[in-house]
């Protein structure tokens, strides 16, 4: 990947191409390029839909190559939903095609001087745009559809869905998987109405013509990811639970634990859980048959497999197996016990373009506020429908919880930074708590995922109920987080690495093997460290400060059943997290 792809969609004349060598920015991919070049070039006072925003997508340091677990992709901006940096992850295709093809960015810059949308085409001969007003408010899924129609069966897709095109603060960037569908997004933090406001609806890739990348040294990065891949076979979460049930395996665990936040954060435990865990989940699927019978892989190389299919009652495909998040956000968080009503949901948000957990959140705020009943499955389906459409109610809706909080006169909006808390209740769960407190994020579990060890016992034991032990530790994640999120490795690796030290060292062979260096825990560590400090640095310069890093106040002061606890962690212990 030697090149940047900048696109200024303000150019006189109309959008305008070109290809840059990567200057400063040689040697980051993923998250550290994403937010290197937003931390650098965006004025953190400019208005997100504006200008001066830029849209940044970066593949990791290792897509394109045959690394398993290599394929995710950053997207990084201005947030309109937190008003700090973004980045937002997605797996799919299109992070391991932009790598063989060389491109390590894509920029999207300026704004279109007139109301029109564009679609980009890149394949081996390099990159084109062209207006294409036909597009508008496709949903994602026939949008995908056209554009295979017109470019061919093989290409896939990086876009917007309605609601990216109408600038909603919810909405997401899609990626395409592995059979060519729009169910993989980089859903937090609005990035799809920064695509929007560029105008921008499609990017088509076609990698046609193109190999792996090769690596510097073969042999050494051979055995490395054998090593690697072995490693995240043995350990029971990476190499027996998220294949069996993917990721919805944690409603059971969460629950049980008394930390699945339930009616808008109300208490701990849902009542309906079993109904909408993943082993239901599994049989269900099972029972329908086809392709839902089993796991796999988000983009080429993935070895968890955590991904599946999800048919309807007629057994006709309709998402791709439900996230454990978005099973949350649309089911407990929502009182809703439904599966076939939150996979109807996850269709909708996926092709209308959403970040289900803002959504779900949002709409258990409008709950809260009677604007529909909790447990009213039909009433969701239809607020997500009316988001899709713009109508005034699905224009605050798709804004997020803070803007339907504020609208409908709600106390209790479990946001923080503007965004909204994913699925673990930090009350339950502190050290998540604290990520959520202090990322550069807004809410954000993958930032710092302290359940791994305060509920699991991954990577050591800290007692989720205390507040002994969670600053340090979820310092410690999100520096390690920053790092990964830098190689486009799945975050997933995370449990067998924090648990098993052969597999972390075969995970910095892999990446040493890969670009012919001698990197060392401390010097990933040291990378972690560095993109946190320009985030950070970012959302001083935009305003934020300690202040901002704080849970609602709700959460120090209503006890969360069934441990009856509140949020412990002090505000001085919070202002540490950063001291490093
Ligand atoms: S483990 Fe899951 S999320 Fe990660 S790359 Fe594989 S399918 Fe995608």
């Amino acid at each position: 990947m030697d090149k940047i792809l900048r696109i200024n969609m303000g150019a006189d004349g109309g959008p305008e191409i070109k290809t840059e060598p990567l200057g400063e920015y040689a040697g980051l991919g993923g998250r550290a390029m994403t937010s290197g070049i937003v931390a650098k070039e965006v004025p953190p006072l400019c208005h997100p839909l504006g200008e001066d925003n830029k849209l940044v997508i970066a593949p990791g340091m290792l897509s394109g190559s045959v690394a398993a677990m290599s394929g995710r992709i950053s997207v990084g901006c201005k947030s309109p939903l937190t008003g700090g940096i973004k980045e937002s992850n997605s797996g799919g295709q299109p992070s391991q095609m932009l790598g063989r093809l060389g491109y390590a960015a894509i920029v999207l810059e300026g704004k279109p001087k007139e109301k029109s949308l564009y679609k980009v085409l890149i394949n081996k001969d390099g990159a084109q745009i062209k207006e294409d007003n036909s597009l508008c408010m496709l949903g994602n899924y026939d949008l995908v559809d056209k554009m295979k129609a017109e470019y061919g069966e093989k290409v896939h897709c990086i876009s917007i869905g309605p609601a990216g095109e109408m600038k909603m603060a919810a909405a997401s960037v899609a990626f395409t998987d592995m059979e060519q569908r729009p169910t993989r997004h980089a859903g937090r933090g609005g990035v799809g109405a920064v695509m929007g406001a560029k105008g921008v609806k499609v990017i088509v890739i076609d990698d046609a013509g193109t190999a792996a990348r090769v690596p510097a040294d073969p042999e050494k990065f051979k055995a490395a990811n054998k090593e690697f891949v072995a490693g995240l076979r043995k350990h029971p979460v990476t190499g027996e639970g998220l294949p069996a049930y993917g990721t919805n395996v944690l409603t059971n665990v969460i629950n049980e634990a008394g930390a699945y936040p339930t009616r808008n954060f109300s208490t701990g435990q849902f009542e309906g859980a079993s109904k909408i865990s993943g082993e239901t989940q599994a049989e269900l699927e099972n029972a329908r048959g086809g392709e839902g019978s089993a796991t796999h892989g988000c983009h080429r190389g993935c070895v968890i497999r955590c991904s599946g299919t999800f048919y309807d009652k007629n057994g006709r495909f309709l998402t791709k197996q439900v996230e454990y998040e978005t099973v949350w956000a649309h089911g407990g968080n929502c009182g809703i016990d439904d599966l076939d009503a939150i996979a109807q949901i996850d269709r909708l948000d996926d092709d209308f373009g959403l970040d289900t957990i803002e959504m779900g959140a949002t709409i258990a705020v409008a709950m809260e506020a009677g604007v529909a009943e909790f447990g009213d499955a039909q009433a969701a389906i239809n607020l997500v429908k009316e988001v899709g459409k713009g109508t005034t109610m699905g224009k605050i809706l798709g804004n997020g919880a803070a803007v339907t909080g504020r609208v409908f006169g709600v106390e209790r909006v479990p946001v923080v930074k503007g965004q909204s808390m994913p699925a673990y209740d930090p009350r339950a769960v502190q050290g998540i708590g604290v990520t959520y407190a202090t990322t550069t994020m807004g809410a954000d579990h993958t930032a710092g995922y302290a359940v791994a060890t305060n509920i699991m016992k991954v990577g050591g034991d800290v007692d989720p109920l205390k507040p002994e032990g969670q600053v340090e530790l979820s310092r410690n994640l999100q520096i390690v987080t920053a790092a990964v999120d830098s190689t486009g490795m799945c975050l997933f690796i995370a449990f067998a690495v924090m648990d098993q030290p052969d597999t972390f060292q075969a995970l910095l062979d892999v990446i040493n093997g890969f670009a012919g260096a001698n990197l060392t825990g401390d010097d990933v560590t040291e990378l972690g460290k560095s993109v946190l400090r320009k985030e950070r640095d970012f959302n001083l310069r935009a305003g934020m400060s300690n202040k901002d890093d704080r849970l609602p106040a709700y959460f120090m002061k209503e006890a969360l059943a069934p441990h009856n606890v509140t949020f412990e962690v002090t505000d001085e212990d919070l202002d540490q997290v950063h001291n490093f």
